[in-house]
């Protein structure tokens, strides 16, 4: 459905002609559409809500001979969120945690390619789910084009009918629209969990994708070009200096041991008069950091920090943060420069708000039945609607992290079993229910040392294990291109010292 440009007499001027091209270049309907995949081959439409850990795997799992695949997500990108961390301090580059979702179904290399390979993407939040209509409804996270293009919609829908209907604009130029679906997967994860602490969302910041790992590596720097200006008082140094991070789970962990490391290798060169002033505190309400762990693996993790100098403040609870203050029930006030945190997950709106479905009482998680089917209030399955990854849990069934490995267990088993029932020609063919095989825990710690717990007993740490760390997370980049990447920036690292451009 391509708006025409006929010179003069076309209803679009030039430029906006353009802008419209861009915008279906996109993907992303442009007015209240109804999106219907063109019928391949009689393939099933399956829509995959979501990008990360569930939906990439997944949709690296399901044939396309069986499926017409679209995914939506306000990320055109898979974020590999081990290695956010490193990122944040610049031990890596960005481009090292991110596979576009696009190119998923290109050869290995650019000749190999053919056209039309790549993926259905739509750029959108997916805002509601109408279980009975099997409709998605979307909306844009972006005005396509300036308000003042003015596309003649009545002529767009002559020469698409019945797939738009002129209702989808929104106050702030977003559009909304709706995509059907034969099978739908639910894998929008989770949001930051924050318990309603004031002040976070506003002087805080969250790791969760490339962007917020971005804003910290600008505001570490930021905060020392600001300490190092003439007129800055010791006083104010101190208290710039000062990085939180609040949460003792491995991301919060992972996070003040790479901080350590970028201060410690590289800041410390380069602002020799500012490194004895520069502090790190892990705070945590919990006894203990990395309560996931073995107690022994905990305590290596705790004497490791202690030995580096990062205080750790297990038992404490933070009442509010205010600009460059943070408060805590146990010790009144203190000043910080940055704050990171990490304190677990809570629902995605999406899930929050679905109705109709039974829900997590803890996490608010959608539930779903051994075959990942999403269940209805009378606990029956909701027709061709699945959901996996951090936005789902297994009704009676065990009690999984959210972690990526089970995401991406989730979704191996499930792109299986929808080959499997495409495969058998009757949708009441039921697969095997779902089994979670723990393959272990890893978490870094500072100074080219980790820990590793294994499945079973025992444990793994030091040198050791970083290596294991190391080569684990190297082995499951996803691209070509990513797994030449890291290894080479890791290197270059090592060699000339971390990237501190601040951009
Ligand atoms: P996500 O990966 O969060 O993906 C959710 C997707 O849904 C995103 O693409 C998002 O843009 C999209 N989305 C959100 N809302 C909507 C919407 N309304 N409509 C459409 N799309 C939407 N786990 C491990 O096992 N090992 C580790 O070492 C590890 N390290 C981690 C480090 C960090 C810094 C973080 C943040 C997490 C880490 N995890 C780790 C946890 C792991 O990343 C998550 O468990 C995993 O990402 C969950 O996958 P998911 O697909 O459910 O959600």
């Amino acid at each position: 459905c391509r708006p025409s440009f006929e010179g003069e007499k076309s209803i679009l001027s030039r430029r906006e002609y353009h802008a419209s091209l861009a915008v279906q270049a996109a993907a992303a309907p442009t007015t209240g559409a109804v999106v219907k995949p063109r019928e391949k081959n009689g393939r099933k439409h399956l829509v995959i809500l979501g990008s990360g850990w569930g939906g990439y795997k997944l949709l690296n799992q399901v044939s396309t001979k069986y499926h017409q695949v679209t995914v939506i997500s306000p990320r055109t990108y898979f974020v590999f969120t081990p290695l956010l961390a490193s990122t944040a301090v610049g031990t890596l580059e960005f481009r090292c945690a991110m596979e576009p979702v696009r190119s998923r179904y290109r050869g290995i290399f650019r000749w190999m390619s053919k056209k039309g390979e790549g993926v259905n993407l739509i750029e959108a939040f997916a805002d509601n789910i109408d279980f009975a209509r099997k409709k998605v409804e979307c909306v844009t996270q972006f005005t396509p084009v300036k308000e003042e293009t003015t596309l003649d919609r009545s002529a767009a829908e002559d020469e698409c009918p019945g797939e738009m209907s002129i209702n989808g604009r929104m106050k702030d130029g977003r559009r909304k629209f709706e995509v059907e679906y034969d099978d739908l997967v639910i894998a929008v994860g989770a949001y930051s969990q924050t318990f309603g602490t004031p002040g976070v969302k506003e002087h805080a910041y969250f790791l969760k994708d490339v962007g917020d790992a971005r804003r910290i590596r600008a505001r570490i720097l930021h905060c020392f070009e600001l300490a190092a200006c003439p007129s800055t008082t010791e006083e104010e140094r101190r208290q710039l200096l000062h990085f939180v991070c609040v949460g003792g789970g491995p991301t919060g962990v992972e996070f003040a041991a790479e901080l350590h490391d970028l201060i410690h290798d590289d800041l410390a060169l380069l602002y020799p008069e500012l490194y004895h002033l520069a502090s790190i505190s892990l705070f945590d309400v919990a006894p203990r950091i990395l309560g996931s762990f073995d107690e022994n693996l905990g305590e290596y993790a705790r004497a490791k920090f202690a030995r580096s100098g990062i205080r750790i403040r297990t038992g404490t609870h933070v009442t509010k943060i205010e600009e460059g203050k943070v408060y805590t029930k146990e010790s009144g006030m203190e000043r910080f420069g940055m704050m990171v945190w990490a304190t677990g997950l809570h629902a995605n709106p999406l899930v929050e708000e679905m109705k109709g479905v039974l829900k997590d009482k803890r996490t608010g998680s959608v539930l779903t039945d051994g075959r990942l089917r999403v269940v209805d209030e009378k606990g029956q399955p909701v027709d061709g609607v699945y959901a996996i990854g951090d936005c789902a849990a297994i009704k009676d069934g065990e009690i999984l992290p959210a972690t990526a490995q089970v995401a991406n267990q989730k979704a191996i088993y499930l792109g299986n079993s929808l080959n499997a029932i495409a495969r058998s020609g009757t949708p009441s063919y039921e697969p095997e229910p779902f089994k979670f095989l723990n393959r272990g825990a890893m978490a870094y710690i500072g100074g080219w040392k980790a820990i590793v717990q294994p499945a079973k007993s025992g444990g793994l740490s030091g040198r050791a294990a970083w290596i294991l760390w190391r080569t684990a997370y190297l082995s499951m980049s996803v691209s070509l291109r990513n797994k030449i990447l890291i290894p080479t920036y890791w290197l270059l690292n090592f060699v000339f010292g971390r990237d501190i451009t601040r951009f």
